[in-house]
């Protein structure tokens, strides 16, 4: 099955930054995440797509490597490029985890294995990022089946030695010069198939259970930061350990915040009488409002720095500023006296004696040169 091109798949430039890769796998996690389309089956494999792109684009190295070799380049480093932890695969919560457990591929006759890494998208708001908070998840997991003790094979009867690979798990194929060691398909590797499957889990051994758990979630995350939970993965068979869970972060726009690093941005209206004459403004930061004082003549877009109003990185580092962006509103629903005052006024402002208008004049001076030059 031949991938698509990660790029394409979140939709950037191949000289996309950091800030551009994480906004485009933002838009499309919210978009296709499998909590919110659980009608659509095709959203789940988007979601994965777009979660493995952005896995790769994301980590300097690994894209680096994309970059000059493409999927072939990534082969190896674990399930589609993925490199959770130092052992297991990265599957999916959302995916076919029996899957990845049975479908072979790792050779040789298993007797214990570890479980696998699952990875949980966690939503949080923009508050419960950057103060921390605690959330329970609900998390599938396997668990040994008691119908069948864990054998897969139906009470009374018991697995029988593959007849494909003698019971080693593995078979020897020529390929050229080259003696091939690869997983017996016959029976995955296991070395034993089931004749008379168990019916409560259909010979797997074990069936999917929901754990809930309590996580921690430190403050000043932010989308993108995962978080691992040693030994909450999958449970390991046949006595191997258990894999671990990582919870990935995800936040939600929020409607007046925007986040850049320990930085938030906020737009602030402002009306024109303010911004003419100057004033003190009520603006909104995460802990409640504040005053800010805006001198007069403050032209529109102008951004105010207010010092250690912003976010402290889970990483450290000192609290970011918040940056408030003043935007002067036109006035509306004006009647008909107040109308009359504007024109009155403006009518003050003709005269050649003072330059009331900085921008329009020097927008007005490069127009007239660029006519000129034609
Ligand atoms: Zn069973
Ligand atoms: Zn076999």
């Amino acid at each position: 099955m031949s991938k698509r091109d990660y790029y394409e798949v979140l939709g950037v430039d191949r000289k996309a930054d950091a800030k551009e890769i994480k906004k485009a796998y933002r838009r499309l996690a919210m978009k296709y995440h499998p909590d919110r389309n659980s009608d659509d089956p095709d959203s789940d494999a988007k979601f994965k797509e777009a979660s493995e792109a952005y896995e790769v684009l994301a980590d300097e190295d690994k894209r680096h490597i994309y970059d000059q070799r493409g999927h072939a380049g990534l082969e190896g480093m674990g399930a589609g490029g993925f490199d959770a932890g130092a052992h297991g695969s990265f599957s999916d919560i959302f995916g076919d985890v029996f899957g990845d457990i049975f479908g072979g591929g790792r050779g040789g006759r298993s007797t214990s294995r570890r479980g696998s890494d699952l990875r949980y998208n966690l939503e949080l708001s923009l508050e419960e990022a950057v103060r921390g908070v605690e959330k329970k998840i609900r998390v599938p997991t396997l668990v040994g089946c008691n119908t069948c003790d864990g054998s897969g094979a139906k009470p009374g009867t018991k697995p029988t030695t593959c007849t494909v690979c003698q019971g080693t798990g593995t078979v020897r194929m020529q390929q050229g010069f080259f003696a091939v060691q690869q997983t017996c398909h016959a029976c995955g590797g296991r070395g034993t198939v089931i004749a008379d499957p168990c019916h409560d889990c259909h010979g797997r051994g074990v069936k999917e259970e929901t754990r809930t758990l309590n996580v921690k979630i430190p403050a000043g995350v932010d989308t993108g930061d995962r978080i691992r939970l040693s030994g909450e993965g999958e449970a390991g068979m046949q006595g191997g350990p258990s894999g671990d869970l990582f919870v990935q972060v995800m936040v939600r726009e929020h409607p007046i915040f925007q986040r850049d690093g320990s930085n938030l941005y906020c737009e602030v209206p402002i009306s024109f009488a303010d911004a003419a004459l100057g004033g003190e403004l009520e603006v909104p930061t995460l802990e409640g409002k504040v005053k800010l004082k805006v001198p007069e003549e403050t032209q529109t877009g102008k951004l105010f720095r207010l010092r250690s109003k912003g976010v402290t990185s889970v990483r450290g580092g000192p609290r970011g500023d918040l940056l408030c962006r003043v935007v002067i509103e036109t006035p509306v629903k004006l009647s008909s006296a107040q109308k009359d005052l504007l024109r009155e006024f403006q009518a003050s402002l003709e005269g050649k004696k003072h330059n009331h208008s900085p921008k329009k004049t020097t927008w007005f001076d490069g127009v007239k040169k660029f006519f000129d030059g034609m």
